[in-house]
């Protein structure tokens, strides 16, 4: 049961913040019952270094009493049954299959699926899937193994922008080897700083964004002006009204992404252009920017408006080559849904971006247009983002404390084709 409970209340946290709250948890609630029947202010005040603290209390609590209910108090050595429980989904369950219970259990993370691809293993990118094709391919015996291994792998030397070819012990049998750096001096000192050895104390090569990185963005309506955002603000004459949806979900590993579209790159104008959801208001919208900003983006990435939760309305800004108004909705993706390019003549491509690969100074630069325009630039994920999605992006997560620092004095081209785009 401790296993299970630590297992759910580690998304979104670093393993030794998870280390440190346990030993006070399982003193004080050492059982499913315990759990059940906890004091919720009490509970929530030992969990809060963990973050999300209010929501994890919920589900451990929840936890507690389905254990009680339906299982005499007794984790359920069963897939089935585990993924019935409050907060348990497949990945933890087959965590606690394979380390509690001895039952070989494929742990598919975000690691785990990048270096599944990366050997060849599959082609899928649904965690279900990759389970079973690479399931496949070995003992069932290795499975839980197989996931420590490659999960370790991942985080220490195969990471997902920068893996350390050069430093590779699999480097021989890797048909990926070479999408990495292959100095070997290079890439030791790569794996080096991602085990954490230079000093650096981090798991990964990106550092994790703060825990309670939604607490911060709730904060931010009502208490930021136009200005802040960006230095187009609205005329008094006004302009097309519009809206764009800034909606920001979480990984499986509980890591904040942000929704992004990328424009067909054959669009007469802004090829390519990446964007925030939205569009122009429609009547039916009934003036309501966050009518708007919804509609727009289930148009164009297929969205389901009812896992989505609105923060709050920001100031309106304005786009002044096509005299828009635009208002920006800041918005918690709390129930996500699938989303996809539902008319690829319009649209190319649509990401979810993790913060910490947006906030990563490695990622981050200036650009300027020839109209004398210049504005910041996040290249991630073969995306180029810049004009006005990157300057109230970079604005929003600056203002919620979520940036960290880098060098605004880098300029990068603006590469041809949005040289004739002005956003
Ligand atoms: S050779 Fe490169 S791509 Fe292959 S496993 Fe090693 S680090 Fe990853």
């Amino acid at each position: 049961m401790r296993l299970l409970v630590a297992t759910v209340i580690s998304a979104q946290t670093t393993d030794v913040t998870v280390n440190k709250v346990t030993p006070t948890l399982f003193a004080r609630y050492p059982d499913a019952a315990a759990l059940a029947g906890a004091d919720r202010d009490e509970m929530e005040a030992i969990l809060k270094p963990t973050g999300f603290f209010r929501a994890k209390t919920d589900s451990v609590m929840k936890l507690g009493a389905a254990l009680v209910e339906r299982f005499d108090g007794q984790v359920p050595p069963r897939l089935a049954d585990l993924v019935t429980l409050p907060g348990v989904g497949r990945k933890t369950a087959n965590v606690v299959l394979g380390n509690a219970f001895d039952i070989p259990g494929i742990t598919v993370d975000t690691h785990f699926g990048r270096l599944s691809r990366r050997f060849g293993w599959t082609e899928q990118d649904d965690p279900v899937k990759v389970e079973h094709e690479v399931g496949a391919l070995f003992p069932k015996r290795d499975w839980t193994m197989l996931s420590h291994v490659l999960i370790f792998h991942g985080r220490r030397t195969c990471h997902a922008k920068k893996p350390a070819c050069g430093a590779c012990p699999v480097t021989r049998l890797c048909p990926a080897y070479g999408v990495g750096e292959t100095d070997p001096e290079r890439a030791k000192k790569a794996a080096e700083v991602r085990a954490g050895r230079r000093g650096a104390a981090v798991t990964d090569a990106v550092a994790p964004v703060p825990a309670d990185w939604l607490e911060r963005l709730r904060a931010l309506p009502g208490s930021v002006r136009a200005e802040d955002l960006s230095s187009f603000t609205p005329p008094p004459e006004g302009g097309r009204e519009s809206a764009v949806l800034v909606l920001v979900g979480q990984d499986d590993d509980g890591r904040p992404d942000v929704l992004l579209t990328e424009r067909a790159a054959d669009m007469r104008s802004h090829p390519g252009q990446v964007s925030f959801p939205g569009g122009s208001a429609d009547p039916g919208d009934g003036g309501d920017p966050v009518a708007t900003a919804l509609r727009e983006a289930h148009e164009e990435t297929g969205l389901d408006p009812a896992g989505v939760e609105v923060l709050g309305v920001l100031p309106a800004l304005f786009l002044p080559p096509s005299g828009f108004v635009v208002t920006p909705v800041l918005a918690w993706w709390r129930a996500p849904s699938a989303v996809r390019v539902v008319d690829p003549a319009e649209c190319a491509a649509v990401v979810r971006v993790p913060v910490a690969e947006l906030v990563d100074p490695a990622n981050r630069s200036r650009t300027r247009h020839p109209s004398g325009y210049t504005g910041p630039v996040f290249e991630v994920r073969d995306l180029f983002v810049w004009g006005f999605t990157a300057g109230l992006l970079s604005q929003v997560l600056s203002l919620a404390g979520l940036d960290r620092p880098w060098d605004t004095s880098r300029f990068v081209p603006l590469p041809e084709h949005h040289v004739g785009a002005r956003r």
